[in-house]
C-alpha cells in the first residue's frame, strides 16, 4: 500500500527533523550493572532494576523450577485456566507487603493501569490526574470515558480547587497520581491528597512503580505497582480491599481478556518478595546511591532512586548521552513526548549495586562537562 508507506515515512521524517525519532538498540544485560550495546560494555544508569534482582541466583532458580513443573505458558486467561497455583501465593505476599486485604496481579504495570481505572469509573464520573502521570495512567483514564481533568504537578491546592468546583456534579471521583514520579524522581504529597480525597469522598489511586518504601504510610485505598522494576522481573499488580479486588477481577478487561503471566515470571516475583522480606536493608541503598550522585554533581539532594539531569533541547540531551557513552556510561536521553517539550533529559536511576567510585566519577563528569554547558 503506497499511501500507508508514504504516511509512515512522512511521520518518521518529521520526528527525525525534531531529533525525536527513536530506534531500538539491542542491549544485552551483563549481570546487575553492565550492558553491552553497539559492541561496547557500559555501566548502566538507565535500568530500573533498583535492587539488582534481575540476575539474582534465587530468582533464576525459582523461575527455572517453575518452568520444569508448570511449563512456559499459562495457557489461557486467569479466569479460564491460566490461574496457576503460584498466583495465589504471590498475591498473598503482595497484600502482606502493602498491608492490604488482597491483591490482583496483571500482565504488566501498563495493563494494570489500562484496566483498573475503567473498571472503577465511567461516563459521567470525574478523574483528577497529575499532569505528569505516566502514559499508562492516562490510557486508563481516557479508556474509562469519565471526565478527565489534569491537575498541576504535585499541587494539592489545585486538587482541592478542582474538587470544590467539579466533585458535586459527578457521582464518583478518582484522584490519580504516582508516589515517586518516573521521570523526575520527586514524590507526591500523599498525606495531603489522602485527606482531600477522604473529605470529598473521592478515591485515591497511587502508582508505586518506582517507590521502594513499601511501608508507605498514607491512607491510599488503591495501590498499583509493577513487578518489572525493583522486583527484577515482569508483571503488574493492584493492592486493595477484598471487594475492590473481586470487582477488578470481574471487570478489568486487560485481566479478563489477556493470558496469565508465564509461571516462571510469577515464581521469580515470589522469590523477589521473599528476598526483600528477609533483607529489607537493600531497599535503602538506591536512595543513598542517588544522594551520593547529587552531592558529586552539585544537584539538589535526591528524593528517590531517580535523578533527572534536565538538559532542555532533545539534540543537546542526545549529545550529553553520547558524551557519557564515550566515558563508559549508559544514560539514555529521554525526550518528548515522554517528558514535556523543552525538558529533554538524562534520567539516571541508581541501583543498590552501583559502586560508589563510579557514581562519584559520573557526578563529576555531569557537573563539569554537561551541566556547565547546559
Ligand atoms: C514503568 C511504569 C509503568 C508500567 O509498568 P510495566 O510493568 O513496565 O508495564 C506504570 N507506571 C509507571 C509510573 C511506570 O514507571
Amino acid at each position: 500500500m503506497p499511501s500507508l508507506d508514504d504516511f509512515a515515512r512522512q511521520k518518521l521524517s518529521t520526528l527525525e527533523q525534531a531529533h525525536l525519532r527513536r530506534t531500538l538498540v539491542p542491549t544485552g544485560r551483563l549481570g546487575d550493572l553492565y550492558v553491552e550495546r553497539n559492541g561496547r560494555r557500559l555501566l548502566s544508569f538507565s535500568c530500573n532494576d533498583y535492587l539488582g534482582l534481575a540476575h539474582h541466583p534465587a530468582l533464576k532458580a525459582a523461575a527455572i523450577a517453575a518452568i520444569e513443573r508448570h511449563g512456559v505458558g499459562a495457557g489461557a486467561s486467569r479466569l479460564v485456566t491460566g490461574d496457576h497455583p503460584l498466583y495465589g501465593e504471590l498475591e498473598l505476599s503482595l497484600a502482606r507487603l502493602k498491608g492490604t486485604d488482597a491483591a490482583c496481579v496483571f500482565g504488566s504495570g501498563y495493563l494494570a493501569n489500562a484496566g483498573i481505572t475503567p473498571a472503577l469509573v465511567g461516563r459521567g464520573d470525574l478523574i483528577l490526574i497529575d499532569e505528569l502521570a505516566q502514559s499508562s495512567l492516562w490510557t486508563g483514564a481516557r479508556l474509562s470515558r469519565a471526565e478527565v481533568l489534569a491537575f498541576r504537578h504535585n499541587d494539592a491546592g489545585h486538587v482541592a480547587g478542582l474538587l470544590k468546583q467539579h466533585r458535586a456534579s459527578h457521582p464518583r471521583a478518582l484522584i490519580v497520581t504516582e508516589s515517586v514520579f518516573s521521570m523526575d524522581g520527586d514524590c507526591a504529597p500523599l498525606a495531603k491528597l489522602a485527606r482531600l480525597a477522604s473529605g470529598a469522598d473521592a478515591w485515591l489511586m497511587v502508582d508505586d512503580a518506582h517507590d521502594l518504601d513499601f511501608a508507605a504510610g498514607a491512607d491510599v485505598p488503591l495501590r498499583i505497582g509493577t513487578l518489572s522494576k525493583a522486583f527484577g522481573g515482569y508483571g503488574g499488580y493492584l493492592c486493595a480491599s477484598q471487594p475492590v479486588i473481586d470487582l477488578v477481577r470481574n471487570r478489568a478487561r486487560t485481566l479478563v481478556y489477556s493470558t496469565g503471566l508465564p509461571p516462571a515470571t510469577v515464581a521469580a516475583a515470589i522469590a523477589a518478595l521473599d528476598l526483600i522480606e528477609r533483607e529489607p536493608g537493600r531497599l535503602k541503598l538506591p536512595l543513598a546511591k542517588a544522594r551520593l550522585f547529587t552531592r558529586a554533581a552539585g544537584l539538589p539532594e535526591a528524593t528517590s532512586a531517580i535523578v533527572p539531569v534536565v538538559i532542555g533541547q532533545a539534540a543537546a540531551a542526545l549529545a550529553a548521552s553520547k558524551l557519557l557513552d564515550a566515558e563508559g556510561y549508559l544514560a539514555v536521553a529521554i525526550r518528548p513526548p515522554t517528558v514535556p517539550e523543552g525538558t529533554a533529559r538524562l534520567r539516571l536511576s541508581f541501583s543498590a549495586a552501583h559502586p560508589d567510585a563510579e557514581i562519584e566519577r559520573l557526578g563529576d563528569i555531569v557537573r563539569t562537562r554537561i551541566l556547565r554547558n547546559a
